[in-house]
């Protein structure tokens, strides 16, 4: 499996992961009432569960795949914003002209 299919992957674990957070937060605000100790541990909770997120780099050039520039989207990049490398391909990437 490419490391774009498994960031892809990595989105939808993060998806799961920021569901049961949200699930859980209210869950607690509706049987204990609001709290935002429930809330700070959701939170710690998906930042634990993203740290993954790290180790998705392109092969080439070590641009995080969530990266765009200074932002971060949940969703990776197929093609890597930086050196053009194919990213959803097997074996030797091949390199996109226009970016
Ligand atoms: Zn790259």
């Amino acid at each position: 499996m490419n490391i774009y299919r498994r960031a892809v992957m990595h989105g939808w674990r993060m998806l799961a992961a920021l569901f049961l957070a949200i699930t859980f937060v209210l869950a607690v605000d509706i049987f204990l009432g609001h709290s935002s100790l429930a809330f700070g541990a959701a939170i710690v909770g998906l930042v634990i569960a993203n740290t993954p997120m790290l180790r998705f780099n392109c092969p080439k050039c070590g641009k995080n795949l969530f990266f765009r520039g200074i932002f971060v989207i949940p969703w990776p990049n197929r093609i890597c914003g930086k050196c053009g490398l194919e990213l959803d391909s097997d074996g030797p990437g091949t390199l996109h002209q226009n970016r």
